[in-house]
């Protein structure tokens, strides 16, 4: 059997390497690094494959989500609500910018922010509802955009984990993630379902005249050479990681199915296992496209568990060990511990198993195996 990873990238490499070595390649003879035609190129195809109007290519995910906020005007004070489950990257650029972070509750089954919640946290302050689409599943967007249109609020999809899933609406009406709110936000991290080989990340939106602001942003606060008119940072993507992003993107939609296969697989060994339940999916079969493969264990030593599979050469993770909310970084004295139930169980009970596009059942079997070892003792 092939050693398990976490996240295994050499097998896509392998499988694109005659696209992607050349093209680097001529990226170096041109010394085209910033700002290449590549990066043009991808911006041009990724929009095109989203159905969206305007990608904003940029440094890494934390920034895009940094500048969509900056490019909304959201000012010091103002209120911005988001999931309490989740990478600190959102949370961050909220302190960051001097907004206030406003953490709420997580829903127990698709671990995605809660509508009641969102509502109840809800003030004349509130500004910005950024829902994340946690480990590759889309949150009930439609239940968000509603909110937002009735409290005049801007949506910011934190689409890191879910590049490439469709969200479908209750008319039957497709969009993919990320570019259902007013601007959408990515990263291409390399163990993303789109990584690149270093950082990058890159906005989504419809919207002309926020596009417009934010490519000035991006650059400096540049709209025209040398005139500054908004305060801006330096956030680009450069051209080597556009050329591996343009090789990869082709492959997206088989990336993600070859995610969802292995959760299928994943899910049928495991399912009749009490003390385990294996990932809720809403929707249709391209809602969750598999960031993460998270289980919920009911009455297991989780980690106990962690420690027996890492003793057999299963790597594992749990994604998140603590809430934001009790972060030293977040912590507040606005939170009370009864807003948090199901993140402060969640933390405890949630484990990642490994999810990438080179699985193979031979693994599977292995890794649920091993698994069903520990429980049944
Ligand atoms: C990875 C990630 C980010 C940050 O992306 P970087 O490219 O690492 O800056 C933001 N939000 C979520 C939910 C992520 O998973």
């Amino acid at each position: 059997m092939k050693k398990i990873q976490m996240v295994d990238l050499k097998g896509q490499y392998a499988a694109i390497k005659e696209i992607v070595n050349p093209s680097i390649q001529e990226i170096i003879d041109n010394a085209s690094f910033i700002n290449g035609p590549m990066v043009h190129e991808f911006q041009k195809n990724l929009e095109e494959y989203l159905g969206v109007k305007h990608v904003i290519p940029c440094a890494n995910g934390t920034d895009a989500l940094q500048i969509a906020m900056m490019g909304l005007g959201l000012k010091p004070g103002d209120e911005v609500i988001t999931a309490d489950f989740t990478f600190a990257a959102t949370v961050e650029v909220i302190a960051l910018l001097q907004l206030t972070p406003v953490l709420v509750d997580v829903n127990p089954d698709d671990f995605n922010i809660n509508i009641e919640a969102i509502k109840n946290a809800i003030t004349p302050k509130t500004k910005a509802i950024v829902p994340v689409h946690l480990f590759g599943q889309c949150a009930n967007m439609e239940a968000v955009m509603d909110l937002a249109k009735e409290h005049n609020l801007y949506v910011i999809e934190d689409n890191a984990q879910a590049i490439g899933a469709t969200y479908t609406y209750s008319d039957g009406k497709k969009a993919k993630a990320g570019t259902i709110s007013h601007v959408g936000s990515t990263s291409f991290f390399p163990s993303k379902n789109l990584g690149c080989y270093g950082d990058g990340g890159a906005i989504f939106t419809n919207d002309d005249t926020l596009a417009h602001t934010i490519r000035g942003i991006v650059n400096h606060g540049m709209y025209e050479r040398y005139h500054h008119d908004v305060v801006g940072v330096n956030s680009r993507l450069d051209s080597i990681q556009a050329a591996v992003l343009n090789a990869k993107l082709p492959h997206l939609d088989a990336y993600n199915k070859s995610r969802i296969e292995a959760a299928n697989k994943y899910d049928a060994a495991l399912k009749d296992v009490p003390q385990i339940e294996t990932p809720f999916r809403s929707g249709d079969a391209d809602n969750h496209v598999f960031h993460q493969y998270t289980l919920k264990l009911k009455g297991v030593d989780r980690d106990g568990l962690v420690k027996f599979l890492n003793s057999h050469d299963i790597p594992c993770g749990v994604y998140y060990p603590i809430p934001l909310h009790k972060q030293k970084a977040y912590q507040d004295a606005r939170y009370k511990e009864a807003d948090f139930p199901v993140t402060n169980q969640l933390v405890k009970d949630v484990i990642s198993l490994p999810m990438h596009t080179e699985l193979d059942d031979e693994q599977i079997t292995f890794i649920t195996n091993k698994i069903k070892e520990f429980i049944n003792g």
